[in-house]
């Protein structure tokens, strides 16, 4: 069998390309754009390619951004502060943190400032409890994992009742991803760097999701026939025949695992873009929340 590619970039075009249609329809009846305020501190070079992709994503959409760059020596409280002040601000919808903050600042102190109805990264302390409480709702969900279960639907995945297995149990990914599962009616394994045999437990996995940052870790031989693999990594390796002497992989040997699964993401090009086009569905419903459109 060789699996179904699913095609990331093509599918957050459709979800970026819906935002932007909303938005403009918003703007045509008189309402305020989106705005989305990014902190960035410090100087991490990741971090601010991040941050402009996703004020590019925005400038693309017809939402607002508000760019925020602090040093790597501001205080907790200058952090914090700046956060509040955008808070109170009425034209900014989201509040996203760039991660990880350097050294000696307190990220979780930092999340549980942003105001929860604009916490568009879904990373605030109130709406990950609530994503993990029965019977409650997050106002947003974080932004990869969304992504992922997104890209799951996409591909017609009948998700209650499967039997899922996430490597990994990151706040950013594979707790979240996990728990989103188990909403949608999974019976989910989380697996981690002290779990055993990974082989055996991935074996029986209809729906497996990769988050550990080990490339290329997930072997054709791991996989059961006709599972649905979501790679979430992005590694980069050595490769002296790539004209740049390097390439992106991710944790699953792509080449082996798509001769025996049904579907699965490529790297780059599969969960990557995803994370990106959620962020602007949360800031667009973050906007629509507050001027009181949903
Ligand atoms: P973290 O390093 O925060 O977490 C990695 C997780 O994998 C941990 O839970 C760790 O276990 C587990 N792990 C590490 N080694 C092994 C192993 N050998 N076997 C089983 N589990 C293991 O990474 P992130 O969750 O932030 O990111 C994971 C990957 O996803 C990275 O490659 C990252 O670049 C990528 N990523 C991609 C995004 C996208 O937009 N596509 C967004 C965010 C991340 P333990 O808890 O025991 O340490």
């Amino acid at each position: 069998m060789t699996a179904e590619i699913i095609d990331g970039k093509l599918i957050a075009e459709k979800v970026r390309q819906e935002v932007a249609k909303e938005v403009a329809e918003m703007v045509g009846a008189g309402y305020r754009k989106p705005g989305l305020a990014t902190v960035l501190v410090g100087d991490n070079p990741g971090s601010q390619v991040y941050v402009s992709s996703k004020q590019k994503a925005c400038a693309e959409l017809g939402i607002e951004s508000f760019g925020f760059k602090l040093p790597a020596t501001a205080t907790q409280a200058e952090v914090e502060g700046l956060v509040r002040d955008l808070n109170a601000d009425s034209r900014v919808d989201g509040v996203l943190v760039q991660l990880p903050l350097p050294a000696g600042l307190f990220e979780e102190d930092v999340l549980k400032t942003i105001d929860v109805e604009k916490d568009v990264d879904g990373f605030h302390p109130i709406n990950i409890g609530r994503l993990a409480q029965k019977g409650r709702d997050p106002l947003f969900v974080p932004c990869t994992p969304y992504g992922c279960i997104y890209l799951l639907k996409q591909v017609g995945v009948q998700l209650e009742g499967a039997n899922a297995v996430v490597l990994g149990r990151s706040n950013i990914v594979g707790m979240p991803v996990a728990l989103l599962l188990v909403r949608e009616n999974a019976t989910v394994t989380i697996c981690h760097s002290r779990s055993k045999n990974l082989p055996a437990i991935c074996a029986g996995a209809d729906v497996l999701i990769a988050a550990v940052g080990k490339a290329e870790m997930v072997r054709g031989n791991w996989v059961k026939p006709g599972a649905v693999v979501i790679d979430v990594g992005i590694n980069r390796i050595d490769d002296p025949t790539h004209p740049k002497g390097s390439r992106l992989v991710g944790d699953v040997a792509f080449n082996e695992v798509k001769e025996v699964a049904r579907a699965i993401t490529p790297v780059p090009g599969g969960v990557g873009p995803m994370t990106i086009a959620m962020l602007m569905r949360n800031t667009l419903r973050s906007a629509k929340m507050a001027q009181k459109l949903v």
